[in-house]
């Protein structure tokens, strides 16, 4: 299935959206169809549901506690070493059957609970931001370290949000004797899109009959079907050249560089002449020691990103192909390879519908006036909309004509979401209207608005869990969606070969250098109540 035409047919058919662009910072999806609420279950399921959304706001201080810690790790893709310790650590006290090192990654893991079907996995991200360090409850930059990493998208909150949701649920299926396996998995360097692929080539996902994802937002939401935002390969090229002392003999040298930059100008000219659907960038990661040394090898960073499978496989080609051509004008080689990618994402009709009757039910926290002084603060900071925080849930996504997806944002959930009934959770736990990957996203992420956002989301999720384990219709109506509807005509193929392997050593050296500062710092709740207690800061701070 792997013709344009097929993939064509299948986007044509696969009628509808999710928004991740609004998920991630509230901006509106384009209007459509939405799909029905799945209606209430059996009294007995309600009954159990609103027992578990109340246990979970009796869990606020728990919750608290692990949104700050791994907030104060604030740690890089592929580096989250005492994220996965801490947040493994209390799940195995919590009797569930850890599996360390998932798909030869050192900070992935599996952590399971329960016996047989139907086997529930929650995943969300735990990986921060390059140059994000910001004190949290400050509307104004004010890093806690100059230059150091920091949760400047507020990946520190899902896995907390799903621990608060698995326990809960864990206590009504004892109880209740329960048949299921709930299975809590990280999306480690999901900034780099880099570990779901390899989770999913490991068999992570192979006896999964529902994932359910949560992903930071400044509203309660879902939605289903395809949607706005890409999916991607992210590649490194490598030039090799010769050496040479830049002014004696610059005859003698085949500049590495010259090769990178070449490469870069071919792309921009090209850029006006591709699909507007597109969105390419790339850094120079290495561009040489020294001006008076030919640079030997060089090397450049690319991201290309498009809506659908074979345009991303396509954008890559043309990469390939610049880059060889860069290489020839230069008399230099070249080598490439994958660092990370992602599937564009279709989520699960059924799961979404479930989820958004379990979002009208709880509906948003209830913010207060410290809350949304601190939200205008930054607002006004960064001459927006003073909106404040959210006030009202936002409608169930979908219906978007593929045709209107104009690009944006990419998460590797999409891998999973082709491979297992999906649906990602947007929690309120952040401020609208941000610029998002940024300090000013790192704000909210230790505050009461991210310990409330966290808390209603936990219920929603609990909520739908309950569901799924009660209810064995539904799953079999999402696995109806994704046999018959999402995968009829399109199949996932992985992006990697069987040969390649996850870029360990990304960020490996920035934590190398900021990491024993950051550790100073780390959340230490026998000795305070909140990391905002910790570092003395007054909520809200704002000018
Ligand atoms: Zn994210």
């Amino acid at each position: 299935m792997k013709s344009s035409k097929t993939w064509l047919t299948a986007i044509m058919i696969s009628v509808l959206a999710i928004s991740l662009s609004a998920q991630r910072g509230g901006r509106g999806g384009a209007p459509g169809q939405q799909g029905t609420p799945t209606p209430p279950g059996p009294p007995r399921v309600e009954e159990l549901k609103k027992e578990v959304a109340a246990d979970i706001e009796t869990m606020k201080v728990a919750t608290q506690q692990m949104v700050d810690q791994v907030f104060s790790f604030g740690e890089l893709g592929f580096q989250e070493f005492e994220t996965s310790k801490y947040l493994t650590a209390i799940l195995e006290k919590n009797g569930f059957k850890i599996e360390r090192g998932f798909a030869g990654i050192p900070t992935a893991w599996v952590a399971t609970w329960g016996t047989g079907k139907p086997v529930i996995a929650l995943g969300s991200d735990i990986d921060d931001i390059p140059q994000a360090s910001q004190k949290p409850g400050v509307g104004y930059h004010d890093p806690i370290i100059e230059g150091a990493p920091g949760h400047g998208e507020g990946h520190n909150s899902g896995v907390p949000l799903n621990i608060t949701a698995a326990l809960a649920v864990k206590k009504i299926m004892e109880r209740e004797k329960l048949p299921g396996t709930l299975k809590l998995w990280p999306g480690v360097a999901e900034e780099l899109v880099g570990a779901k692929m390899y989770f999913i080539r490991a068999g992570m996902f192979r006896d999964v009959d529902v994932n359910l994802f949560a992903h930071v937002g400044s509203n309660l939401g879902v939605g289903w079907g395809a949607g706005f935002g890409t999916g991607l390969q992210s590649i490194e090229y490598t030039f090799k050249g010769e050496s040479a002392h830049a002014a004696a003999q610059p005859w003698r040298g085949r500049s590495a560089l010259d090769a990178v930059e070449l490469m870069d100008i071919g792309w921009n000219f090209r850029r006006e002449h591709l699909r507007l659907q597109q969105r390419s960038h790339s850094v120079i990661v290495n561009g040489g020691d020294q001006p008076n040394v030919v640079p030997p090898n060089a090397s450049v960073w690319y991201y290309f990103r498009e809506t659908d499978y074979p345009h991303i496989k396509e954008l890559r080609e043309i990469g390939d192909t610049m880059a060889k051509a860069a290489a020839m004008m230069t008399n230099t080689e070249v080598t490439s390879r994958i660092l990370g990618a992602a599937w564009p994402q279709h989520m699960n009709k059924t799961v979404a519908e479930t989820m958004y009757t379990n979002i009208q039910s709880i509906g948003l926290p209830k913010w207060d006036d410290a809350d949304i002084t601190l939200a205008k603060g930054i607002q006004r900071e960064l001459k927006q909309p003073q909106i404040g925080l959210a006030t009202q849930v936002g409608q169930l996504r979908g219906g978007l004509d593929p045709e209107q997806n104009m690009g944006g944002p990419s998460d590797d959930i999409g891998d999973v979401s082709w491979n297992v009934p999906t649906a990602t959770l947007g929690y309120p736990a952040n401020i609208p209207n941000l610029p998002g990957h940024n300090w000013a996203n790192a704000i909210a992420m230790a505050t009461p608005i991210a310990h409330k956002g966290v808390t209603a989301g936990a219920k929603v999720q609990a909520m739908t869990v309950i569901d799924l384990l009660m209810r064995p219709e539904l799953v079999q109506q999402a696995w109806d969606y994704f046999r018959n509807v999402q995968t009829k005509d399109q199949k996932y193929i992985p992006f990697i070969s069987d040969k390649d392997q996850p870029a360990l050593w990304l960020n490996e050296k920035i934590m190398q250098k900021y990491g024993p500062e950051m550790k100073k710092l780390y959340y230490d709740p026998t000795k305070y109540k909140t990391y905002l207690e910790q570092l003395g800061i007054k909520y809200p701070t704002v000018r």
